[in-house]
């Protein structure tokens, strides 16, 4: 299986159609503990990628990278857009080769979540989407690196990615702008945990659906 830029628009599509199926329950969320605006914003970013996506196939990986990260920058406001933008622009910078491999993928993807931290001043801990994205990229990369097959991983980093968002429902808020409610922060879900969760989980189904065939 040779897994290529030209895979972004099925996994952009994949990612469109399950923040749309879920986008009430999103909102609901946001709205418990944020401002409600964070469906909207992702939705926004998703569909700048749409646009783009054919150009973005086009690309090798290093200048797809890039192309995401500054359409979404361009696309949506919001702490979640620099967020994600920030990855997106570190996996441009750490994935230049033409050829990438599992276990290159997974090292620069460490580095891009390291890169978020940095930007969001913000760790594990704080209920954001960092509870979800830091347990997957740890998990990415000590699979890749034990050599485990391609559906274990992806199985893998689907639990991680559910605990990932289940840990945040009783965490305080330090971080954005759920931390203005302090201790009622506790027992709500994070939005942004959320939807990095339903990401993954699209991402992994296409891929998983790409090695069964
Ligand atoms: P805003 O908070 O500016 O309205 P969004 O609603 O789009 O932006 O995104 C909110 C989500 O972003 C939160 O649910 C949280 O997961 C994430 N988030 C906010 N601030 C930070 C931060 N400093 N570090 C990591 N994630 C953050
Ligand atoms: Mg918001």
């Amino acid at each position: 299986m040779s897994i290529t830029p030209a895979n972004f628009p099925q996994w952009i599509n994949a990612v469109a159609a399950t923040i749309n199926q879920h986008a009430d329950a999103i909102t609901e969320l946001d709205q418990a503990i944020g401002d409600g605006d964070h469906v909207f914003n992702l939705q926004r970013g998703i569909e700048a990628l749409q646009l783009e996506s054919v150009e973005i196939a086009r690309l090798d990986w290093g200048a797809a990278w890039q192309k995401i990260g500054m359409t979404v920058m361009a696309a949506i406001g919001g702490a979640s857009g620099s967020l994600y933008a920030t990855m997106f622009i570190s996996l441009h910078k750490n994935c230049q080769n033409k050829e990438i491999s599992l276990q290159s993928f997974a090292e620069a993807f460490e580095l891009a979540i390291e890169a978020v931290k940095q930007r969001g001043k913000s760790d594990v801990g704080e209920k954001t989407m960092l509870d979800v994205w830091v347990p997957v990229a740890k998990a990415l990369r000590q699979d890749a690196q034990a050599g485990k097959s391609l559906s274990d991983l992806l199985q893998h980093v689907n639990a991680v990615a559910d605990a990932g968002v289940e840990s945040t429902r009783d965490m305080l808020a330090t971080k954005g702008r759920a931390s203005f409610l302090g201790e009622r922060s506790r027992g709500h879900i994070d939005a942004g945990a959320k939807t990095a969760q339903l990401i993954i989980s699209a991402i992994v189904a296409n891929l998983d659906s790409m090695t069964t065939g």
